[in-house]
Formats: C-alpha cells, sequence, structure tokens
C-alpha cells in the first residue's frame, strides 16, 4: 500500500518536505493557501517565493551558509538545483532571478507524479495521518490558533525586508560597480558612495523619519538583531551605519583613488539588471518617506521604487519545549514542524528543516529510530541548538559559532574554518549513506 503523508504550506520548507518524501516513494498531499488567500508579505501565486533578498548568500563553503548549501546539495536539495538555472552574479553569493526560481520551482513540484497539489487554507490539524506544518512566520488566524494548543504556545518577534529599486533610475555616472576587496574594476555590486557632510545629513534625515507602527515595534524588544530596521541604526549613533551596512571597508572610489567615507551597496535582483535591492536596507518607514530619505543617497535622487521596505510579525515556536530532535511536536509525534516556524532563521536554513522533517517522518512511519545529521554539520548544529532546552530561546540562523570541532589546535580562524566545513561534507555524507541502508 502507498504510504501518505500532507505537507501544510509550498514555501521553501515546504517545496524540499515534499520533494524529498516523493522521493522516497510517498504520496504527498501538499496543501497551499495561495492563490486564495496570501500573506502580507506573499506576492506571486507561485510555490518557494522569496519574499524579501533573492540571495541565499555566499556560496564559499568555509562560510557558515555556504557550508549549509553544500550539506543540502549532498542530501538532494531541489531549490539549489533549481537556484543554479537562475542564477544571477553576485560576488561570491549565490543569488537568483526570484520569478525564474518560484516559476521553475513550481513547476518541478507540479509535475512530480508522487505530488498532489490542493489550493486551500488549512486551518485544523489531523493529527491521524503524518504531516510536516510548514506553514512559515507568518502563520495566523485559526491555523495558527490550532498549532498553538498541539504545541504548547508560539513566539514572534519582527522581520524586515529591504526596498527595490528600478536599474534605469540609478545615476550610473555617480556610482561603481565592485565587490568588497577586489580591485579590478569590476564586481557585481552597485556602489552608492559618500563623503562625511553627505553621510551625516542622511543619516541626521534617517533619525528624524517617519515610521510605520513605530510605537509598536520600539515598544517590544522581540526584534532580530540582523533584521534592524537601518533607521533604527541611524538612531544608535552617527557611526554605526558606517560599521554595519553602510562600511566603506574594501571599497575605492575610482575616481579619487580613495576609501569613501561611506557606502550603499545594490545587488542585482533580476538576470538581466533590470532591478536592484538595496543591501541591508531593512525599513519600516512610510513608503513616502523612504523615497524623500533614500533619494539623498549620491546617485539615487531619482530612484524609483519597485517595491518598498516593509516589517512584519514573525513567529515561531519555542522549539526546544515543544518539539523533538526529529522535528516532531512532542505531544504529537505524528506531526512535524519545518521551516522558520522552528526557530531557524533564513531561506536555506528553512528549507533545510524540510529536508530533514521528511527523512524522519519516513522514519518514523517505520518505527525506526530518530535520524538527524551529526551535530558537526551545520543542519545537524541548527537542529540541535533548536531543540535543546533554552529558556531565553531565540530564532537561529547558520553561523560558524554552532559548530565545536574535536579536540585541535589551529593556526588561524581560516584553518579551523577549513576544518570543520571538511568535517560536516564528510559528515553529512556519511549520514545520506546511511539513511539509505535504514529505510
Ligand atoms: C518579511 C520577511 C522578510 C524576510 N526576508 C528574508 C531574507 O531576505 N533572507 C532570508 O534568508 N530570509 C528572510 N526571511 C525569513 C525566512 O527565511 C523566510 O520567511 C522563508 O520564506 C521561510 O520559509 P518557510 O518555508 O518557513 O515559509 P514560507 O516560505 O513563508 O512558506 C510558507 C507557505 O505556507 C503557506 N501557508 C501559510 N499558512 C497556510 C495555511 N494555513 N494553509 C495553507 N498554506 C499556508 C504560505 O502561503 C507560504 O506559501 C524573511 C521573512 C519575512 C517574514
Amino acid at each position: 500500500m502507498d504510504k501518505k503523508a500532507t505537507v501544510i504550506g509550498a514555501g521553501l520548507a515546504g517545496c524540499e518536505a515534499a520533494w524529498t518524501l516523493a522521493k522516497f516513494g510517498y504520496k504527498v498531499t501538499l496543501a497551499e493557501m495561495k492563490p486564495k488567500k496570501r500573506s502580507p508579505a506573499h506576492s506571486s501565486d507561485m510555490f518557494s517565493e522569496l519574499v524579501c533578498s533573492n540571495s541565499f548568500k555566499s556560496d564559499k563553503i568555509t562560510t557558515a551558509s555556504g557550508l549549509l548549501k553544500e550539506e543540502m546539495r549532498i542530501m538532494g536539495s531541489l531549490l539549489l538545483e533549481v537556484a543554479e538555472t537562475c542564477r544571477v552574479s553576485a560576488g561570491g553569493a549565490l543569488a537568483v532571478d526570484r520569478n525564474l526560481f518560484s516559476e521553475r520551482v513550481t513547476e518541478r513540484i507540479l509535475s512530480n507524479k508522487n505530488i498532489s497539489v490542493i489550493c486551500k487554507e488549512v486551518t485544523s490539524i489531523d493529527t491521524k495521518r503524518p504531516s510536516i506544518i510548514a506553514a512559515g512566520p507568518l502563520t495566523e488566524g485559526e491555523f495558527a490558533r490550532a498549532l498553538s494548543e498541539k504545541t504548547g504556545g508560539f513566539l514572534s518577534f519582527y522581520d524586515a525586508a529591504s526596498p527595490v529599486l528600478t536599474a534605469e533610475s540609478i545615476d550610473f555616472d555617480r556610482v561603481f560597480f565592485a565587490d568588497r576587496y577586489d580591485y579590478s574594476g569590476k564586481g557585481d555590486y552597485l556602489n552608492c558612495y559618500f563623503n562625511k557632510i553627505e553621510y551625516e545629513n542622511f543619516q541626521s534625515e534617517l533619525m528624524s523619519a517617519k515610521t510605520v507602527e513605530k510605537a509598536e515595534f520600539e515598544k517590544d524588544k522581540k526584534l532580530y538583531e540582523g533584521c534592524v530596521p537601518i533607521e533604527m541604526l541611524a538612531k544608535r549613533g552617527v557611526d554605526t551605519m558606517r560599521y554595519g551596512p553602510l562600511r566603506p571597508v574594501g571599497l575605492v572610489d575610482p575616481k579619487t583613488g580613495k576609501r569613501p567615507w561611506a557606502a550603499v551597496q545594490l545587488r542585482k535582483e533580476d538576470l538581466n539588471g533590470n532591478l536592484y535591492n538595496m543591501v541591508g536596507f531593512q525599513t519600516n518607514l512610510l513608503f513616502g518617506e523612504q523615497k524623500r530619505i533614500f533619494r539623498m543617497i549620491p546617485g539615487l535622487e531619482n530612484a524609483e521604487f519597485a517595491r518598498y521596505g516593509v516589517m512584519h510579525r514573525n513567529s515561531f515556536l519555542h522549539s526546544p519545549k515543544v518539539l523533538n530532535k526529529n522535528l516532531s511536536i512532542v505531544k504529537n509525534d505524528n506531526i512535524f514542524v519545518a521551516g522558520q516556524l522552528t526557530g531557524v532563521e533564513g531561506y536555506m536554513a528553512s528549507a533545510m528543516t524540510g529536508m530533514v522533517a521528511a527523512r524522519n517522518l519516513i522514519l518514523s512511519d517505520s518505527e525506526k529510530t530518530v535520524f538527524i545529521p551529526s551535530n558537526k554539520t551545520m543542519s545537524g548544529a541548527l537542529i540541535d541548538y533548536i531543540t535543546t532546552e533554552n529558556d531565553s530561546f531565540q530564532p537561529m540562523g547558520a553561523n560558524m559559532g554552532l559548530i565545536q570541532p574535536e579536540n585541535c589546535e589551529f593556526k588561524n580562524k581560516e584553518q579551523k574554518r577549513l576544518f570543520i566545513s571538511k568535517t560536516a561534507v564528510k559528515k553529512m555524507t556519511e549520514y545520506v549513506n546511511d539513511y539509505r541502508k535504514l529505510i
């Protein structure tokens, strides 16, 4: 008889989960509420929509995000296979044309014979049927209440998206292409550079700019540090932005041969380079204020906004208490949770949990043991983090600090990272091979 499972949500985690289950012969029902209903951050009807940045971050294996992606490739990631087909140049990062990416993931899911997609908003949880809940950080309404009831509670914090500009509105005579520390005169990032006076005027305007729901999120301290809006950074001190997203290090203004005082970087959003994303410019400013103040950035005086920056509530479970190591719910071990809801942070970390939850659902169905990647891998270390007792639990993205190498002395940081990465790749390969023997 066919083995069956349900996946709720065709986002990044849900698509990887459905794909993995289907690969191992499961008949999967994938329930997605789009196009009938969309969250405030989703704007297309396709699956695996990238709601903000179009970058999956560094592809270098000695970085945390590069290592995570390599491990996912070893596990057979659908998203990374598709990403390769719609890559846009972004220095050492893996960035994609977001529409092509979602289109191609959707095509692959819809044409998989083991996956049936149903378009409906799920409002309850059927505990009799093995399921993976991957409804994302904007889960709300009846379904959020049902999940809260089944697990014993939700947490939430705020997350933010940067504005996107049209390329034709940028003054290319006033900006330059360069990647940090690459002095070849080429590069993928477009740099808008400030002198001291321009920068200080900009910072001063940002400090007094009008925001949406200012009182709400500023009172609420649950703001993920990596997503602090630019206007809040401006308020922390005159130089805070210059040491953060506007840092000029590794850049040289080709006209003066000197390092600029500060620089805003823009990254391509699509293959044709028609759109540019303002890197690190998450913001909660009123749209009119974004237009007025961001146009003070040299080169962006006539900028047209293809999308304004926005901020949203971001919900996650208190996973250390409510999830088992295999990502099933403590109170209902037939139900697994994946994606940002588990308290991992970021596109790829979310997608990875979809793959691991699916593998564990398959094992639990045949009453075999819990089997997760070693905590010497980035994937295993992240899962370990979110499922280990922690009273002040907050979302966690991939980072090298999560992996403790075994008894080794290193000459420098790079050597340590290389060791961690090589060990992780070896352990992930073993995990994938051992898993095949188990099922
Ligand atoms: C505003 C915002 C900006 C972000 N920006 C970034 C960024 O730039 N980079 C980054 O790495 N991460 C970012 N994140 C964090 C996170 O990585 C993404 O949200 C990621 O998409 C999470 O993947 P997911 O699969 O958990 O959820 P999602 O990709 O959101 O997928 C959830 C899916 O479930 C569907 N769904 C929800 N409820 C139901 C229901 N009841 N019934 C049926 N279907 C349902 C939704 O329509 C959606 O398709 C951002 C998050 C937010 C909220």
